[in-house]
């Protein structure tokens, strides 16, 4: 079922490390082959041996829309004749920032970059330019990137691989990242108290989507923001994973919630590299070369990337009925799931929000790193590679979000539905 797969991991690992560009790719916490895709359209993806694959990954959250959606591929290919990059500015991307601006609440101002782990680190030292103050407060399993700052008690793949301590990332920097629990008010006030007036900024996926899908609890973001607001810290809401899925203004939107500086990423760039920051016009102008601190990027502002995000975000913007759409999707699979879960007989929890779900095999409700972490991997594993092996492809990691695309079908979510049904009767 995996030959060539398993062909091309082998060869693979000669010449990357692990075999793979990015490290959750490689399976290691479900075991197994990763699979080789070959080529995707609309809901599916088909690897290299010709097995399809329903996709629950979505590119990790890009792929709103579906793949090779259709006027993106022609988009990037009307565009490419013209330059892949120029290095200087272009219209495309004074109509990307407007785009961004109308859709997104509260960008002032906004600058684009080539991932989500530039916007956010980027964001960070805007927020230390700023205030002049040296320490951010994270988020145990929240996962801003792979910059130094935030490998600190972070989530995803350093938690998928449960990695304490980042070698690499200096003690000096380290220590410049104080965590507290997700949805834990008292510890954000017991750090803020211990570290008066040190404090830049305060980072925060405002739904967590690297340890599963952890909703915030009432009442959690808003007391961010009002510490925030009484202790002159800025508040960042990372949005490289809700932006523009949760609503077309992302998790501010949909929760109410108002941030100093917003970080982008995934659904932004339409699957090209793209992310973006921004937010208050009095932090923004801080940034080169309005004030010296320093941004930049070769590639930033790429044109084939901005196309590709201004066809994506055009449309979700012109049809805001697709977040309806998405959001029933999303609702009827986690209510079907529920039934086929509940019929199973063991502990499981399902969090949902948009079309954002994940199940933990947890008696206990998910609400943090410490109770994401206490659910049962070992029973994720088992599921995981059973739904596989039945064309479902689930994020390889109990500590993943799992992204709906609006090319997903009825017929497509019974059949996963079946797929856990089946799954679950082979894990008794
Ligand atoms: N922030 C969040 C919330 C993310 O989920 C991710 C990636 O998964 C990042 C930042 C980093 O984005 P990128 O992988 O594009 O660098």
């Amino acid at each position: 079922m995996y030959t060539k797969s398993k062909e091309l991991f082998e060869r693979a690992q000669q010449s990357i490390p692990g075999g793979v560009n990015s490290p959750v790719r490689a399976f290691r916490s479900v075991g197994g082959t990763p699979v080789f895709m070959k080529r995707a359209q609309g809901a599916y993806l088909f690897d290299v041996d010709g097995n399809r694959y329903i996709d629950y990954i979505a590119s990790w959250g890009p792929m709103i829309l579906g793949h090779a959606w259709e006027p993106v591929v022609k988009a990037i290919q009307e565009y490419a004749v013209f330059s892949t990059s120029y290095g200087a500015p272009t219209e495309l991307e004074v109509e990307m920032a407007e785009l961004i601006r109308s859709m997104a609440p509260n960008l002032d101002l906004v600058r684009m970059v080539s991932s989500g782990t530039e916007a956010c680190m980027s964001a960070i030292r805007l927020a230390r330019g700023f205030t002049g103050r040296n320490k951010i407060i994270k988020f145990e399993g929240h996962y801003h990137g792979h910059a130094d700052p935030f490998l600190v008690k972070a989530g995803s793949g350093v938690a998928t691989f449960n990695i304490q301590t980042v070698p690499g990332v200096t003690p000096g920097v380290a220590q410049d990242t104080l965590t507290a629990a997700y949805n834990d008010l008292a510890g954000v006030e017991q750090l803020v108290a211990a570290y008066p007036g040190a404090i830049a900024a305060i980072i925060v996926e405002p739904v967590a989507g690297n340890m599963g899908c952890i909703l915030p609890e009432p009442g959690f973001l808003e007391g961010l923001r009002a510490i925030c607001d009484r202790e002159g810290i800025v508040f960042i809401l990372d949005e490289v994973m809700t932006g523009f899925r949760l609503a077309p203004g992302g998790a501010q939107q949909r929760l109410g919630i108002r941030a100093d500086l917003l970080t982008y990423g995934k659904v932004i760039g339409g699957g090209m590299p793209v992310g973006a920051f921004g937010g208050r016009k009095d932090i923004m102008q801080h940034i080169s070369p309005l004030g010296n601190v320093y941004q930049a990027g070769t590639l930033s502002g790429n044109p084939i990337a901005m196309i590709a995000g201004y066809t994506v975000l055009s449309a979700l913007k012109a049809n805001p009925g697709i977040y309806t759409e998405l959001e029933e999707k999303t609702i009827y699979l986690r209510d079907e799931l529920d039934r086929v879960f509940r019929a199973w007989g063991e502990p499981y929890r399902i969090n949902q929000i948009g079309s954002m779900i994940s199940v933990h095999f947890s008696d206990h409700p998910v609400r943090d790193f410490s109770s994401a972490s206490g659910a049962n991997n070992e029973l994720f594993k088992l599921f995981f590679h059973s739904m596989l092996r039945r064309g479902v492809y689930l994020p390889p990691s109990a500590f993943e979000s799992w992204f709906l695309n609006n090319a997903l079908t009825r017929t497509d979510l019974d059949a996963t539905v079946r797929a856990a049904e089946e799954s679950l009767a082979e894990l008794n």
